[in-house]
């Protein structure tokens, strides 16, 4: 019997679900059981061809509608994802294995926001008029035309959304394609912004690999790329549209700072630590996985985290108890593995977790090295799971300069009483992204993205607007031309 996750097509194009199945199979395993629950194609040329011809052909018509029509299906596409979010939910969690007492608060109802948020924000996209004396300049804030979205696996539906609701909020349509890892959620989003009114081909989704990505973001008719993902992959894809003069948007790692002084109230400061590293059971771009203590509170903090780390609930993803999942893949969990063996190897103290857990399915215990030194592996290297890394210090001055020393800027939290040293120590950090004893919220309302390798541009907030359009400029001369000659 086919499974209730298996899509009806593999692609969304043109308004609808379109099959090729000659492209290469692509299995969707649930992470929770390793079982097989659905299977896609990848997009073969004809299929990448049809979605941008189809694109391009419809973002014009797009365009030319009023910001309040657009605004209006984006934020009726926002309530059906509402209505609809424990079946998204249900889904999200096929996808990535997450559980659904996360998934039913964090990504359809995240994708949603960024629907409502941006539906919000179309009808006010305007430009300024300069006087120049008799003249006068007047500016237009335009789309780009055609954009691509490409994604990571950890939020399928919340990262189609984050891209898509600002590319059209401001008149572009879009090609999506999925992390090939998790390839159902985006294809519901589709579904629904057609549901709420989008005509068809301003969103289409494609699946695939590398190659398909690579193929849409060297295509001459695409505008704007717009990735989430890691450094290297983002590396490549930036040089690939710098070739043909294309906007981006790079959501890339991180390997962020949290740091505690021993003036923080300690169960605020574990519960940011926790949060910071073992929501998606670590497999969030943001992470603290860096967490710096100050000696004074080392012993006690550490105490405190074990015992509440403790309290996770491993298990079945579906059941609403569960607070603790599995690794989205299996290679995922081995790199992960790999990673905690390291930091055995290079001498860290295993608090608690450290290995698989003993059941079906791809769970690694949350797991809590201390003793952690800036050289190892482990604080260097962004892992992607639940391994968080505690790291001593003594001072401010000393724990800045040792936070900055990365190549990764996306994030960053503090934890202290003391609010004066809060905002000191959050303005010397080289990060985008940061938190003031909290971690990890992503409101829609704030900018979100990554200094240094962590990414260029933002999402979220009235700063996507500005990476999703362009301004033209108008002179306008009232009396006669004066030239040289
Ligand atoms: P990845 O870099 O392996 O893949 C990301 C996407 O890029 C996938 O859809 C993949 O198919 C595509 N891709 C790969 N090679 C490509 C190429 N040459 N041209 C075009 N597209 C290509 O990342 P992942 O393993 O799916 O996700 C994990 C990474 O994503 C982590 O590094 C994580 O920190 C990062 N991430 C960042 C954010 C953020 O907002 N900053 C959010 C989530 C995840």
């Amino acid at each position: 019997m086919t499974h209730p996750a298996q899509p009806k097509a593999s692609h969304f194009i043109n308004g609808e679900y379109v099959e090729d199945t000659a492209g290469t199979p692509i299995p969707v395993i649930y992470a929770a059981t390793g079982e097989q629950i659905a299977t896609v194609h990848a997009a073969t040329p004809a299929i990448v061809e049809q979605a941008l011809s189809t694109a391009k052909a419809a973002q014009k018509a797009w365009a030319r509608m009023t910001g309040t029509e657009r605004g209006r299906i984006l934020r009726r596409a926002a309530d059906i994802m509402r209505e609809r979010n424990h079946d998204l939910s249900v889904l999200e969690t096929y996808d990535t294995g997450k559980p659904l007492q996360e998934t039913l608060v964090a990504d359809a109802t995240s994708g949603a926001d960024a629907l409502e948020y941006f539906g919000g924000l179309a009808a006010s996209l305007t430009g300024e008029h300069i006087p120049l004396g008799e003249d006068w300049v007047y500016t237009k804030r335009e789309a780009l035309g055609l954009c691509v979205g490409i994604g990571a696996w950890n939020y399928p539906t919340q990262i189609a959304c984050w891209k898509g609701a600002p590319a059209l909020a401001c008149g572009n349509a879009m090609v999506f394609k999925p992390s090939e890892t998790t390839p159902l959620c985006a294809l519901k989003v589709a579904e629904i912004l057609i549901e709420a009114g989008a005509p068809a081909g301003v969103f289409n989704v494609v699946q695939g690999m590398g190659e398909v990505g690579g193929a849409l973001v060297t295509d001459p008719r695409v505008d704007k790329v717009s990735l989430t993902g890691s450094v290297p992959t983002g590396k490549k894809v930036y040089a690939a549209a710098a070739e043909g003069m294309k906007h981006v948007t790079m959501e890339l790692g991180g390997k962020s700072p949290l740091i505690i002084f021993d003036d923080a109230d300690i169960d605020n400061a574990v519960g940011g630590a926790i949060n910071g590293n073992f929501y998606s059971s670590g497999q969030v771009c943001s992470n603290g996985t860096r967490v710096f203590v100050q000696k004074g509170i080392k012993e006690k903090f550490l105490a405190r985290l074990a015992e509440r780390t403790g309290n996770a609930i491993l298990g079945d993803p579906m059941d609403e108890a569960t607070s603790f999942g599995p690794m989205v893949t299996e290679n995922q969990m081995n790199i992960v593995l790999g990673y905690i063996e390291k930091g055995k190897e290079e001498g860290a103290r295993l608090i608690c977790g450290g290995k698989r857990a003993d059941m079906d399915g791809y769970f690694i215990e949350p797991t809590v090295f201390a003793d952690v030194t800036d050289d190892m592996t482990i604080a260097r290297e962004e892992i992607f799971g639940p391994v968080m890394s505690v790291l001593d210090f003594d001072t401010e001055e000393e724990v800045v300069a040792r936070a900055n020393d990365t190549e990764f800027g996306l994030s960053a939290g503090v934890f202290t009483k003391d609010f004066t040293r809060a905002h000191r120590v959050i303005g010397n950090l080289e990060a985008g992204s940061c938190f003031i004893n909290s971690y990890n919220d992503a409101p829609v309302e704030a900018p979100f993205g990554g200094v240094k390798a962590s990414g260029v541009g933002r999402e979220n907030s009235k700063e996507a607007i500005k990476h999703f359009s362009q301004v033209k400029s108008v002179y306008v001369r009232m009396g006669d031309v004066e030239a040289a000659f």
